[in-house]
């Protein structure tokens, strides 16, 4: 077959570092994507779990209008009012109290860079102490793809080709008992993510994140939560450690606070603040005006539209429709909110995202086995029922597929005899 002509492109001109590009999407409106061709499509990804609001949301096209025409960026010698506002409300939302702190970066896996040097810096010996040189973060977690953050991502098949990795990182199966056995006054901090996103929406065991937090209080290690595919109010809380009642040092968020615009963060809680001093980190682009008046406008629209019970409320509806779904297929539904991982019984997860999207749905596979939905926070009763029903004709189309396979294997047999 003769790829179209944006696809022979894309393979021109842009590295190979990932597959193939599914569609060229050429327009966007609420929870639906219009392709090159004028199809419509329900998006129940929004980029990763970033549009928060959906696409083209008036908050947010106002918002980059608006700042572009009046102050985009100056560097970080200088402060602008959106950044200082921005920075308060995360302290607000995150509950840091007076004491937080907030660094902005661009993306994700610079917000773990930070996350990295605050470890480092915590573990660094001082006054004749012999430091902290161990970080703990979990096995089959993903922290990014840098080379501080591919080091904390506990999935050997990705840091294989980038060998040698930034040293002093241990992974832990996401037990209790790993934790009790690993933690001593050796370790600077321990990383992980709330909900294992790109493992396939995977949840950690119940007291987990309260048993992390006991165990590095009591040996003098800080907890770092990455929020960046949890955060911004898709699990029904604005942070998913929210659904807990701890505390942690620090916590990263990236993709759904610009629900777009491309803007990371570090917040820190308490001592934690304390570590960074001048001269140890920065970033050019990092919280520039323009960036954090669009993730301001981003979060006060889920504030003032309560789109954090919404993605409670739609996420529980979701998944009991999910599960409604007659189909040998579906094994199971993880996950909270608005974050879900639809478990299936086969490992024909991308076959489904290939059938999803012929019917006009855009979903993602996690894995070989998990369907990740992460639609925006703004979806309501006609984007679920038209999302069951496009869903449950995917896998049907799936279902009918392997069944042809099946009934096919034993005449292939008979002829081959
Ligand atoms: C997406 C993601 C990252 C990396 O963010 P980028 O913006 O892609 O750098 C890190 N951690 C988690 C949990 C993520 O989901």
């Amino acid at each position: 077959m003769i790829p179209a002509s944006w696809l022979h492109d894309a393979r021109r001109d842009l590295l190979a570092n990932a597959g193939d590009r599914l569609a060229l999407f050429t327009r966007g409106e609420g929870a639906y994507l219009w392709d090159d061709e004028g199809k419509r499509y329900l998006d129940f990804l929004a980029g990763i779990a970033v549009n928060s609001l959906g696409h083209a949301h008036p908050a947010f096209v106002e918002a980059v209008a608006a700042q572009a025409a009046t102050l985009a960026h100056v560097s970080n010698y200088f402060a602008t009012p959106p950044q200082l506002a921005l920075a308060a409300r995360l302290k607000r939302l995150a509950g840091t109290g007076e004491s937080g702190r907030v660094y902005f970066s661009n993306s994700g896996a610079e917000a773990n860079e930070a996350a990295f040097k605050l470890a480092r810096l915590h573990g660094a010996p001082r006054d004749g102490a012999p430091g902290r040189p161990r970080i703990l973060a979990l096995t089959d977690a993903f922290h990014g793809r840098t080379m501080g953050t591919l080091a904390l991502t506990g999935k050997p098949g990705m840091q294989e080709p980038f060998l040698p990795m930034v040293p002093g990182v241990e992974f832990l199966d996401s037990t209790i008992e790993a934790l009790e056995a690993a933690l001593d006054e050796s370790v600077a901090a321990l990383i992980l993510e709330p909900i294992k996103g790109e493992a396939g929406v995977v949840p950690l065991p119940d007291g987990y994140l309260e048993a992390a937090r006991e165990l590095t209080r009591r040996h003098g290690a800080l907890l770092i939560l990455d929020e960046i595919q949890t955060g911004a109010g898709r699990t029904g809380e604005w942070f998913a450690f929210q659904h807990t009642g701890i505390t942690p040092d620090a916590i990263t968020v990236a993709k759904g606070i610009g629900g777009g615009f491309p803007i990371g963060a570090l917040i820190t809680y308490g001592e934690a603040s304390e570590l960074f001093y001048p001269g140890t980190h920065g970033s050019t682009f990092g919280g520039n005006a323009l960036a954090t008046a669009v993730a301001g406008a981003v979060l006060e629209e889920i504030e003032s539209a309560d789109l954090v019970t919404n993605a409670r409320v739609r996420g529980a509806q979701v998944s009991e429709g999910i599960l409604a779904i007659d189909s040998p297929l579906i094994a199971g539904c993880r996950g909270q909110g608005l974050l879900l991982g639809v478990a299936l019984s086969r490992p024909v997860a991308k076959a489904v995202v290939a059938a999803a999207q012929e019917h006009g749905l855009v979903v993602n596979a996690a894995n070989d086995d998990t369907i990740r939905i992460a639609p925006a926070l703004t979806i309501g009763d006609v984007e679920i029922d038209e999302f069951l029903t496009l869903f449950a004709a995917a896998l049907a189309t799936v279902t009918d597929a392997l069944l042809l396979d099946e009934s096919s294997q034993p005449d292939d047999k008979e002829a081959a005899q």
